[in-house]
């Protein structure tokens, strides 16, 4: 894959609000928040899109989803709830291409999603 902004701000080249890291996951603030609270979670790896994503990253996505559900205990969001997603390639909406989890919180989301 490119190089993309995602890259850029795990290698600390351009600056990012970053809330949480482990060996294998970074997660920050969205720049263009959706929600009160709107942190994406993405893998140091560089994976383009989910749909690249193998047997051998089941791991690591679980990494993902457990730490963005982490993140929302931490902050309060688990009880009133609180919504995840994964956007993939252009009829998802996706518009970076690294892989992310976007958490949105601190608002009642609504279904089905425009
Ligand atoms: P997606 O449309 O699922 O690919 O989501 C990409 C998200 O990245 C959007 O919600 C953007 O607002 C967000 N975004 C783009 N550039 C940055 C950046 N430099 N720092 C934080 N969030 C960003």
């Amino acid at each position: 894959m490119g190089d993309t902004i995602f890259g850029k701000i795990i290698r600390r080249e351009i600056p990012a609000d970053i809330v949480y890291e482990d060996e294998d996951v970074l997660a920050f603030r969205d720049l263009n928040p959706q929600a009160p609270v709107h942190v994406l979670f993405v893998p140091k790896k560089p994976l383009a899109t989910l749909d690249e994503a193998g047997a051998e990253d089941a791991e690591l996505l679980g990494k993902l989803l457990l730490a963005a559900a982490a993140y929302a205990r931490r902050e309060g969001l688990a009880g009133p709830g609180y919504r995840t997603v994964i956007n993939c390639n252009e009829h998802g909406g996706q518009t970076v291409f690294h892989l992310h989890v976007h958490l949105l919180g601190g608002r009642r989301m609504h279904w089905p999603p425009g």
